[in-house]
């Protein structure tokens, strides 16, 4: 079961000063992973700059030109959330070819799984607009990728970011060849990602939102999985599945009131590297979204690693969660399978 990651010290050159999507995320997993003996049991895939035609699968040129532009006066705040600095764009690139590199390790029979440890993160970023810390979406652009380049018929994305994915969800909201799957908490930032946002046209269907209230934790994540997710993915048959993978459901994060731990984490990871060895002789690549405890986020990064490695897990951040008493969400997960037709 070998498992591949893309790392690059060009992710540290986006330089957001005074912000929780800060360089020393990546910082802390690279160096756990090196302290914990990790890094020796995975296979490196050297990143790349992606280049303008594969951002412009997704995002629009004027856009590019200025993110591009941004950087090259020094950087600025693009929205209240979002800042770029004189290394940003370069670094956005390497995020998106970095998760581009992983897909093609995968796809070419490389590795196993692969994981791409980039930032800046992607998945709210629209075709025209930066938005929640993310300039170009990552694995949106792989995606569209993916489907040139290897004429892949369907790709599943599974996003369990805290936050919904509002730009992924717009990629792909009229395509019926990518089924987007997100849980996140909600009412939250940005604001999307109602149950009743299905798809368009001949896609309807396709675009799964599974809105939590916040609270949930690990069991409340293994009933979306065992009882939303996986028989959607079966049903949906996907050549590659894809994965925004977004700690910030962490009971430590910062950001949001979910109550994941760094074992949940490592169950989640466990389902989705069953569905892609059932259903696309495992070809199944991630990239890195939120997360904004380092500890945390380490560990939990770590934790899908050893998953992806057949390691046994341990949960060093474990312990009862913040609240008691489970969030019952069996009447959310009944409106889901009806809307979706799932028995
Ligand atoms: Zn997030």
């Amino acid at each position: 079961m070998s498992a591949g990651y893309v790392y690059d010290p060009i992710y540290l050159k986006h330089d957001t000063g005074q912000h929780v999507e800060v360089a020393a995320r990546l910082e802390a997993i690279v160096s756990h992973l090196e302290k914990t003996g990790l890094t020796k049991q995975l296979t490196p895939i050297e990143a790349r700059p992606a280049t303008i035609d594969e951002i412009a699968l997704v995002h629009q040129r004027d856009y590019i030109k200025e993110i591009e532009d941004t950087a090259q006066k020094g950087g600025g705040w693009l929205d209240p959330d979002t800042v770029m600095s004189a290394g940003s764009y370069e670094a956005a690139l390497y995020a998106a070819g970095g998760l581009i590199r992983a897909v093609e390790a995968v796809m070419g029979g490389e590795v196993g799984s692969a994981f791409a440890l980039v930032r800046p993160p992607g998945h709210h970023a629209t075709s025209r607009r930066a938005m929640g810390f993310c300039l170009f979406n990552n694995i949106a652009i792989a995606a569209k990728y993916a489907l040139d380049k290897y004429k892949l018929e369907r790709i599943l994305i599974i996003d369990f970011d805290v936050h919904h994915g509002n730009g992924t969800q717009e990629a792909f909201y009229d395509n019926p060849r990518v089924m987007y799957i997100s849980t996140h908490e909600y009412p939250f930032y940005p604001g999307t990602g109602s149950i009743e946002e299905t798809g368009g046209g001949a896609a309807k269907g396709t675009n799964v939102n599974i809105p939590l209230p916040a609270g949930c934790g690990d069991a409340e994540y293994l009933k979306v999985f065992e009882q939303i997710i996986v028989p959607l993915a079966r049903r949906f048959s996907p050549g590659l599945i894809l994965v925004s993978a977004g700690y910030d459901t962490h009971r430590a994060d910062p950001l949001a009131m979910m109550e994941v731990s760094t074992g949940g984490f490592a169950k989640m990871a466990g389902i989705i590297k069953g569905l892609a060895g059932e259903l696309c002789g495992g070809r199944l690549a991630l990239t890195l979204e939120g997360g904004y405890d380092l500890n945390a986020l380490a560990a939990s990064v770590k934790a899908t690693f050893d998953v992806l490695l057949g390691n046994s897990i341990e949960d060093p951040l474990g312990g009862p969660p913040r609240r008691s008493g489970a969030v019952d969400i069996d009447r959310l997960i009944g409106t889901v399978k009806e809307i979706h037709k799932l028995s």
